[in-house]
């Protein structure tokens, strides 16, 4: 543009849709990032987003390392995996997840992609058909949101409710939906309200789903992350009122998010999705689209079957413990209000009282000047669709999470507003 060149002999442009749905958890951290001061005399503490494997608490086991280096040496996994996975992976997944359900799955069921982003993307993409909506939750996970625009699927929001143990409004789902609904996502555990849905609230989302015609999207990314008194039920119990396509990875509950390796499983004893052609959508983006890497796919079966339960429940006992800071310290702020304790996934909602603050206007102003002032870097809530209110992550070692929650509290007293 500088030297003259004109806009308008070009018949290209960049994707506006893309641009226009640019807000990403990453674009804002990395906003908040660039206002941390290099020369504050304290280390940065990152409570942003939910990838703890920093900390060595934090750890994946060495068995399953093992594991991976083990199908690197085989020579075994040079090659292209099949599109929807390599059979071994698949049917591992399949006895995995079949453990907590009334009715086994089979590898056929399952599907393998690169993380659970891919799977996101994939189902997202395989509803997209034009004139098609899709329900999301507020607030929600704002990759669905984004994958959405750029396919050009149209999106409508339900409400989470906080008082309610951010169960989902179902009378406001009813309303949205038309003859043009595919379906609905929930998210359980949920990122980022860091809640467990009850057995009898999945099962009138369910209900609701069967009535209305279409069927559950279920992000269960932090399946068996839950550090409170509700278990863990997988949205698949239900599928014999409701088809339900499960999608997760072992991002996060065994802490590798860099290995890229997640699923979408169909869980559909009466075969809607199969008739209704969204398998077949599904399967035809795998075709064109890059597979998991091929020697982590390998290592999957020992993965799953070798990791040992200490393991997971030294990282749970942790994450109770840094909950708990969490539920006790908030109360102790005045200007900070924590409607649950959280009862899983990684991260956690508060809600921010502006009127108790002294020149910060919004949610994200708090949280850029908390990270100009503390170092400290904290999700400013309308990241996830929910000003004013802020999403912090409780995956952390105790003792710096203890500072943390110091640094917290200091910022909110500098602010409060004097009387
Ligand atoms: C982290 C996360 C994902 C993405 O998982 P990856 O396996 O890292 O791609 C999807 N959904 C939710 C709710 C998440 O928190």
């Amino acid at each position: 543009m500088e030297n003259g060149c004109d806009n308008e002999k070009w018949k290209f442009r960049g994707n506006e849709e893309l641009n226009a749905a640019s807000i990403s958890v990453r674009g804002v951290l990395n906003l908040l990032m660039h206002n941390i001061d290099p020369h504050h005399p304290r280390p940065t503490i990152m409570l942003g987003r939910g990838d703890p494997t920093d900390f060595p608490s934090y750890r994946i086991t060495p068995s399953a390392v093992d594991a991976v280096v083990d199908c690197v040496r085989s020579f075994c996994f040079n090659s292209y995996s099949p599109t929807v996975g390599i059979h071994s992976a698949r049917s591992a997944i399949a006895k995995y997840l079949s453990q907590d359900l009334p009715y086994q799955l089979s590898p056929d069921d399952v599907y393998l992609t690169a993380g659970c982003t891919q799977a996101i993307e994939i189902v997202i993409s395989a509803l997209a058909r034009p004139g098609a909506n899709i329900l999301l939750p507020r607030p929600g996970y704002p990759q669905y949101e984004a994958r959405a625009a750029f396919d050009r699927l149209e999106v409508r929001h339900f409400d989470l409710i906080p008082e309610r143990d951010w169960e989902v409004d179902l009378d406001s789902v009813e309303a949205l939906v038309d003859d043009n609904t595919a379906a609905i996502v929930i998210i359980n555990p949920s990122n980022p309200c860091g809640n467990v849905f009850k057995y009898q609230h999945l099962k009138k989302i369910a209900e609701t789903a069967r009535k209305l015609g279409i069927f559950v999207i279920s992000d269960e990314v932090y399946g068996h992350l839950v550090v409170g008194s509700n278990p863990f039920v997988p949205m698949g119990e239900l599928a014999s009122i409701v088809p339900v396509l499960t999608l997760g990875s072992i991002s996060k509950r065994w802490l590798v998010p860099g290995w890229r390796l997640g699923w979408i499983v169909t869980n559909d004893p009466n075969e809607i999705l199969k008739k209704t052609g969204i398998v077949e959508s599904i399967k035809n983006y795998l075709d064109i689209s890059p597979d998991p890497v091929t020697f982590i796919q390998g290592a999957i079966p020992q993965i799953l079957e070798k990791t040992n339960k200490d393991f997971f429940s030294n990282i749970l006992s942790i994450m109770r413990e840094t909950a708990e800071m969490l539920y006790d310290r908030v109360k102790e702020i005045p200007c900070l209000t924590c409607p649950q304790k959280p009862e899983g996934s990684m991260v956690a909602l508060v809600k921010l009282n502006l009127l108790l603050l002294e020149n910060i206007s919004s949610d994200l102003d708090f949280c850029l000047k908390l990270a100009k002032e503390e170092s400290l870097i904290i999700l400013p809530g309308v990241a996830v669709g929910l000003k004013n209110w802020l999403r912090i992550t409780f995956a952390v070692e105790p003792p710096t999470f203890e500072d943390a929650l110091g640094r917290l509290k200091a910022f909110c007293d500098r602010h409060a507003i004097k009387q």
